[in-house]
């Protein structure tokens, strides 16, 4: 069973979370405090993170950056502000997912069942390649989240990364870029197929010698991206 925290400090949005998550059959603690979240976020059981931007002592964004850099687990941003979109967006803080209150009970518990899907989806379609994925100059260290080419490192976001690292356990089968944007974005509430477009553009210039001729992400026109084996 999934267990999941939430870190609000409003209790009576943070019970009605509660409620409904427990009801669907999921496991959960809240932490009303800022330091003491991030504390138990950074424990080993907890497989998804509900943090609530606005907190005493440590803010939600610095919690959310510091759980990234750690841990692999999915987390769902939640703000009061419609504004904080766009500062979540520019901070790459490696959220999966952000929610404006107020929002519906049903629609986050939905939202937490495809992030844990998506996880272990990952994390299985991993399984029999082993931890480490090496195509010619490219080497992907799925554990380390790093990313070499020809022996240089490359910063990759989490996305991108996700993303690299979806097509390259799947050489050879061309995807269309709707479903690159399901299984990579999936309940995401914004962004479109063009996000799929940025990221592979993102992703070339990072990996690719002459991003005109590319020789692990292949543009299959009309239909969507294949990757090179
Ligand atoms: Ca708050």
């Amino acid at each position: 069973m999934s267990r999941i925290l939430i870190v609000e400090d409003e209790v009576s949005i943070a019970d009605l979370e509660k409620d409904y998550l427990e009801l669907a059959g999921f496991e959960v603690e809240i932490e009303t405090d800022g330091e003491k979240g991030l504390a138990r976020a950074l424990e080993g059981d907890i497989d998804l993170l509900i943090l609530d931007l606005m907190l005493p002592s440590l803010s939600g964004f610095e919690i959310c950056r510091q759980v990234r850099e750690k841990k692999d687990i999915p987390i769902i941003l939640i703000s009061a502000k419609k504004d904080d979109i766009d500062k979540i967006r520019g901070l790459g803080l490696g959220a999966d997912d952000y929610m404006t209150k107020p929002f519906s009970p049903s629609e986050m518990v939905a939202r937490v069942k495809a992030h844990l899907a998506r996880y272990e989806r990952l994390v299985s379609s991993s399984a029999p390649v082993g931890d480490i994925i090496e195509i010619r100059g490219l080497k992907i260290d799925k554990t380390a989240r790093r990313v070499w080419v020809n022996g240089t490192e490359k910063p990759f976001t989490t996305k991108e990364f996700d993303l690299l690292t979806f097509l390259a356990q799947n050489p050879d089968h061309v995807f269309t870029k709707d479903e690159l944007f399901r299984e990579i974005w999936d309940m995401e509430s914004i962004g479109d197929i063009a996000t799929v477009t940025v990221h592979i553009k993102k992703i070339r210039e990072k990996i690719e010698e002459n991003t005109s001729k590319p020789q692990y992400i292949e543009t299959i026109w009309g239909v969507g991206y294949r990757f090179r084996r």
